[in-house]
């Protein structure tokens, strides 16, 4: 029987007083979605990137889901063998564009099969790496950091919103506002700034005004309210905004902020428990990452401040040098990029594969906590591409 009309036999028991949950039985990959995208924006990744829904139909039902950092044929071939409709991987297996489908590389097998099995592939990248919660703060918690903050925080990715609430209705106004997200600042929630002023106004034609007569200049005492959010909330922000206020015309300014967001960018950089010298330092890193190998820079100073940044991350080792890490952990040096550590700092290249592995761990706790009706399910394929002799 399809699940949609099992759970509508289900539900006709419901007079019965036999109950069924009904939003976690119909949970939708866009309800899984929703609450990955709750956790990760997909404003915060990359330009380049194309993270998001790749195959599949966002409006049907999860069976199960099969989390892996790849999506490869033998992770469509998994999900298929253990019945599940929905694959989120961390890297998108369409990344540079597809401009056909006739199964001549391992992307375009992988999307055939997916497509033709009713397989949703869902990727969620750069957008995980940006976010304070997401990859780096896997590593830095396998690596026992502590003080973390973002090595590179972004720009643009913040608003501002100015507006006007009678008195009275200040209290009601904020709270829908910070409910909606507003006003959180680092570790520190509910921020405004409020000053008391007049505001005046003549309503005119077909106005209901919700204070004063048409036609008549009305002077009311307004508090003058402002509040920071980040970019992406900014339809939830009005839309809770519209709906506290009791005016029937809201006054409000939105302004997009220069400020960098400190909860949001590449890489972060963390302080050990204790320093240590390099080698031990290394040592424990090869041991919680089970890398095979780790390439490094010659060990010159002990290691107590400590950059990462799974993945890629030889971009980020002048913002490492310039907020005094004594090593860089990450992956995919070049060989003349190591030159680069010039005695400032240690470089530790982990390989890319190790240094996102726990990325499965972080997806499966997350889904985990919100949804528990279906399979959510580690893959068991491997997909480091990469083998060391
Ligand atoms: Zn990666």
């Amino acid at each position: 029987m399809e699940i949609a009309k099992w759970i509508a036999w289900l539900r006709s028991f419901s007079n019965f007083g036999f109950k069924i949950n009904q939003s976690m039985t119909t949970a939708t990959i866009k309800d899984v979605t929703d609450h990955l995208e709750a956790l990760a924006p997909p404003s915060y990744q990359e330009e380049y990137d194309n993270s998001g829904l790749l195959t599949g139909n966002a409006n049907e039902l999860v069976r199960g889901v099969v989390v892996t950092l790849d999506c490869t044929e033998g992770v469509v071939e998994e999900a298929i063998r253990e019945n599940c409709n929905l694959i989120v991987a961390h890297h998108p297996i369409i990344f540079r564009g597809l401009k056909k489908l006739t199964g001549q590389t391992y992307v375009e097998r992988t999307v055939i099969n997916a497509v033709k099995n009713n397989i949703a592939i869902y990727s969620i990248h750069t957008n995980l790496d940006h976010v304070h919660t997401g990859v780096n703060r896997k590593i830095a918690e396998k690596i026992g950091l502590k003080n973390l903050k973002i090595l590179q925080p972004k720009q643009d990715t913040l608003m501002k919103l100015v507006t006007f609430i009678p008195r009275e209705n200040t209290g009601d106004v904020m709270s829908a506002l910070h409910k909606a997200g507003a006003g959180n600042i680092g570790n520190y929630k509910n921020c405004s700034f409020q000053v008391i002023g007049d505001g005046t106004f003549t309503a005119t034609g077909d106005a209901q005004p919700h204070i004063g007569q048409i036609n008549q200049q009305e002077r009311v005492e307004e508090v003058r309210a402002e509040v920071m959010f980040p970019k992406h909330l900014t339809n939830a922000i009005l839309g809770a905004l519209k709906k506290s206020h009791p005016y029937e015309e809201v006054a409000y300014y939105l302004s997009s902020l220069e400020n960098k967001n400190q909860e949001v960018g590449a890489g972060m950089v963390g302080e050990l428990e204790r320093e240590m010298e390099p080698i031990e330092f290394l040592g424990r890193l090869k041991k919680v990452m089970n890398a095979s190998s780790i390439r490094h820079t010659a060990p010159f100073r002990n290691i107590k401040r400590v950059a990462i940044c799974g993945g890629a991350g030889s971009f980020l080792l002048k913002s490492a040098i310039s907020q005094k890490a004594d090593v860089l952990v990450s992956s995919d040096f070049k060989y003349h990029e190591f030159f680069d550590a010039d005695g400032k700092i240690m470089i530790a290249d982990i390989g890319h594969y190790e240094s996102e592995q726990f990325t499965k761990d972080l997806l499966v706790e997350v889904l985990k906590e919100k949804f528990t009706t279906f399979a959510i399910i580690f893959s068991k394929t491997g997909t480091n591409p990469l083998s060391y002799f």
